[in-house]
C-alpha cells in the first residue's frame, strides 16, 4: 500500500501515477466514475463521499420529459425560454433528448424514484415547466437518495479508488496538456501537497455558492475548479451568471436551507409581511416565473423593509411533513411551523451557470482535461438555469465524457492506486477567517442579485488585493474564481436572466456568450488601475 507522503526530491516528479482522475466526488464525478467501469479511476474529493457535495443536497428532482403527453421539444423549449436569448440549442437538445437514459441508467444503480401502485415513475412541477416532468424520491429527496445509491454503486466497484479529504490545489501543466495534479490533505499552511500524475483528469468540483454570504451550497462549493482550470490557461465562460434562489430559509444560518419551488408548484404563494402578495403584477405565471424575476421580486421586497415570506398554510397546511420532510425539519429546527406559520425567505446564491467551458464531449479548451457538472458550462443553461436541470446535465455530460475517455484511451488497463488513508486531518474551509469573510462581503454586495458598474470595479480592485495578500493557496483561488465571475460581469453591460445591472437594464446588446481567460481578466484589472 503506497503511503502518501513519500519523500520527493526532484519538484517534477509525482507520487502516485494513476491514468485516470476524477476530482470530486458529487454526482458528475461520481456517476463519471461508474460509467467508466471497469477502467481504472481514483477519485479525489476535500470530503467525506457524500458530503461537501450539492448533489446531495438537491431536494425536488431530475427533469425528464418522460410522462405521458411531454415530450423532449418542450423540455427544450422551455430551457431555451428560461435561459433569456442565451441557451445552445445544440447543448440543451443533446441533454434534454437524453434525459430517458440517464433516468434508466441512475434506476439501473438502484435510485428510488417515486413511483405510483402500478410501477409508473411520478412527476412533479416546478417553475417554468410547462409539464410536471421533475422525477423526485420521497418528496424532497432526490439529492440524498441519488448519492446514496451512487455511493453504494461506487463502493461495489473494484476499479474505483476513492481518497478522501484531499483538496485539489492547483493542476500541472506540460505547454497545453494537463498531466496531473497537486492536492493538499488539509489546508494549513504547513502540510505538504501530494502529486499526482494522470493521462485525463475530469473536473467535477461543482459550483460557488460558498463564496458568497448567503448561499445554499456547502462549504466545499467555492468554485476551486474554476481557478486550477483558469490557472492552467483554460478558458472559462458564461462566469457572470449566478442563479439566486428565491427562497432560501431567512433564519440566520449559514449554508442557508432551501425551500423548494416545488413547494410553490403545489401552490404555496409569497407575500410580505403585510400578507399581500409578492408576485401579483410581476409576470404571468407568478409564482412559478422563471428564477430571476422571482428573486429579484423577493430581493426588492428584502431591501424595502416589507419583507419576504413563504405562505403554505393553505396550499399545503398539515400535509407539509409528509410531502416535504426536509424542508418542515429545517422550519422546526428554526422554531417555526410551517403549517401554522408563514416562512421567512430571502435568495441566496445557489448555481453557477458559468464555468470551464467545454463541448458536448466534455472536452476542455486544455488537452487531457475534460469538465462536468456544475463547474462546466457547456451553454446548455444561458443566463439562467430552468429548475433541475442541473442533476441532469451532471449526469448526461458525465456519461459522455466517460465515453469520451474510453475511445480515446482504449488500452487504459492496470491495477488501481491504493493509499493509507492514515495521518488525514480534518479540512479546515476558512484558512483565513477574515479574509474570507471579506471575499464573501464583497460578492454579496456588489455581484448579487442586482449590480452596477461601479460596485463590480470596485469589486475587482478589492478582490486583486485579497489574491495578491492571501498566503494559502486555497483562498488564492477562491479570489481568483471570485476575480472572473466580476470581470465578466464587469464587461456584459446589459440585463439578462441572472445577470442585471442597474445601469444597464436593457437587454440586447449581447446575445452571446462571455470566454475569458486568466490573462484577459489580468489585462481587464491592469488597464482599470492603470
Ligand atoms: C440545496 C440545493 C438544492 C438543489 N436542488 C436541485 C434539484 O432539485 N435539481 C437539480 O437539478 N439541481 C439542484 N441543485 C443543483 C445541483 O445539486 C448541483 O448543480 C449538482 O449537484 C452539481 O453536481 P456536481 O457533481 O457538479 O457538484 P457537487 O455535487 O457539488 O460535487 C462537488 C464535489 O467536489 C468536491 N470538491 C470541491 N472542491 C474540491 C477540491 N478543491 N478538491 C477536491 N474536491 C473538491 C466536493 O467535496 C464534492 O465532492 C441544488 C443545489 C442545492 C445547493
Amino acid at each position: 500500500m503506497a503511503s502518501l507522503h513519500m519523500a520527493r526530491s526532484d519538484p517534477d516528479s509525482f507520487d502516485f501515477s494513476t491514468p485516470l482522475l476524477i476530482a470530486g466526488g458529487g454526482l458528475a464525478g461520481l456517476y463519471c466514475a461508474l460509467k467508466l467501469a471497469p477502467l481504472p479511476v481514483t477519485v479525489i474529493t476535500d470530503a467525506p463521499l457524500g458530503d461537501g457535495a450539492s448533489s446531495t443536497w438537491a431536494q425536488g428532482g431530475i427533469a425528464a420529459a418522460l410522462s405521458e403527453g411531454d415530450d423532449w421539444q418542450d423540455h427544450l423549449a422551455d430551457t431555451i425560454l428560461a435561459g433569456a436569448g442565451l441557451v445552445d440549442p445544440k447543448a440543451a437538445s443533446v441533454v434534454v433528448r437524453e434525459a430517458r437514459q440517464a433516468i434508466e441508467d441512475l434506476l439501473h444503480y438502484g435510485v428510488p424514484f417515486d413511483k405510483d401502485l402500478e410501477g409508473a415513475l411520478t412527476f412533479s412541477r416546478e417553475a417554468a415547466h410547462s409539464s410536471a416532468r421533475i422525477v423526485h424520491v420521497a418528496g424532497d429527496r432526490a439529492g440524498q437518495a441519488i448519492m446514496q445509491a451512487l455511493i453504494a454503486s461506487v463502493h461495489q466497484t473494484p476499479s474505483i479508488t476513492v481518497v478522501e479529504r484531499l483538496k485539489v490545489e492547483s493542476l500541472i501543466t506540460r505547454g497545453r496538456q494537463v498531466v496531473g495534479l497537486e492536492a493538499r490533505p488539509h489546508s494549513g499552511r504547513a502540510s505538504e501537497t501530494v502529486r499526482f500524475a494522470c493521462e485525463a483528469l475530469i473536473l467535477t468540483t461543482g459550483g460557488i455558492g460558498g463564496l458568497y454570504a448567503v448561499t445554499t451550497n456547502p462549504p466545499q462549493a467555492v468554485g476551486a475548479g474554476l481557478a486550477l482550470a483558469a490557472r492552467a490557461g483554460a478558458v472559462l465562460s458564461d462566469c457572470e451568471f449566478v442563479q439566486f434562489h428565491p427562497t432560501a430559509l431567512n433564519i440566520g444560518k449559514d449554508p442557508a436551507p432551501l425551500a423548494t419551488e416545488a413547494l410553490r408548484g403545489h401552490g404555496a404563494i409569497l407575500v410580505d409581511a403585510s400578507g399581500q402578495r409578492l408576485m401579483e403584477g410581476q409576470h404571468a405565471d407568478l409564482d412559478l416565473a422563471p428564477r430571476d424575476i422571482v428573486a429579484r421580486v423577493v430581493h426588492r421586497a428584502c431591501q424595502s423593509g416589507k419583507g419576504a415570506f413563504l405562505d403554505a398554510r393553505k396550499a399545503l397546511g398539515d400535509t407539509f411533513p409528509e410531502a416535504f420532510p426536509t424542508v418542515f425539519q429545517a422550519c422546526l429546527e428554526a422554531g417555526l411551523d410551517p403549517r401554522q406559520e408563514v416562512i421567512p425567505v430571502a435568495p441566496a446564491a445557489h448555481y453557477h451557470m458559468g464555468g470551464i467551458l467545454t463541448d458536448l464531449r466534455g472536452r476542455t479548451s486544455l488537452d487531457g482535461l475534460w469538465a462536468a457538472g456544475e463547474v462546466a458550462a457547456t451553454g446548455m443553461h444561458g443566463a439562467n438555469r430552468l429548475a433541475s436541470n442541473s442533476l441532469l446535465e451532471a449526469v448526461v455530460l458525465a456519461g459522455r465524457i466517460a465515453e469520451d475517455v474510453r475511445q480515446i484511451k482504449p488500452s487504459i488497463h492496470q491495477e488501481p492506486v491504493r493509499f493509507s488513508q492514515s495521518g488525514y486531518h480534518s479540512l479546515s474551509h476558512n484558512p483565513d477567517h477574515a479574509a474570507f469573510f471579506q471575499l464573501r462581503r464583497i460578492m454579496a454586495e456588489h455581484m448579487g442579485v442586482e449590480r452596477h458598474e461601479n460596485g463590480l470595479r470596485e469589486a475587482l480592485i478589492a478582490l486583486t488585493r485579497l489574491e495578491t495578500a492571501s498566503f494559502t493557496t486555497a483562498f488564492r483561488n477562491m479570489a481568483l474564481t471570485a476575480l472572473m465571475m466580476t470581470a465578466m460581469a464587469f464587461l456584459r453591460r446589459e440585463s439578462r436572466g441572472s445577470h442585471q445591472r442597474l445601469d444597464y437594464p436593457a437587454c440586447d446588446t449581447q446575445a452571446r456568450h462571455s470566454m475569458m481567460t486568466l490573462r484577459d481578466m489580468r489585462a481587464l484589472v491592469a488597464d482599470m488601475t492603470g
